[in-house]
């Protein structure tokens, strides 16, 4: 009897690592580290192939776009979660 162990090796994940610019107004600056699978989801989630992720500020909300190589595009300001985009996923807000 043959036993076969089979090794399966995780697979590598690629990450990308958005870093923004101040913001417009806390003048943070962010870094959001996404895995290549997240990025790709979330660019192909819209027509444009615009991704977006949502980060909260202390009394505002950023919302961070970039494209499928993981570039940053730009990002906006909104106050309320009523004001973000409706064609973009911003899974982050729904915890907030
Ligand atoms: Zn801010």
């Amino acid at each position: 009897m043959v036993i076969e162990l089979i090794f399966k090796m995780p697979e590598e994940q690629i990450m990308f690592t958005i870093r923004t610019l101040d913001c417009d107004i806390c003048k943070r600056y962010d870094t959001i580290i996404l895995t290549e699978e997240e990025v790709i989801a979330k660019t192909n989630a819209t027509d444009l192939g615009i991704g977006a992720f949502y980060l909260n500020h202390d009394d505002h909300k950023r919302v961070v776009y970039f494209d499928n190589t993981g570039k940053y595009l730009g990002d906006t300001i909104v106050l309320t979660k009523e004001e973000l985009p409706d064609n973009i996923i911003v899974e982050q807000a729904i915890k907030n």
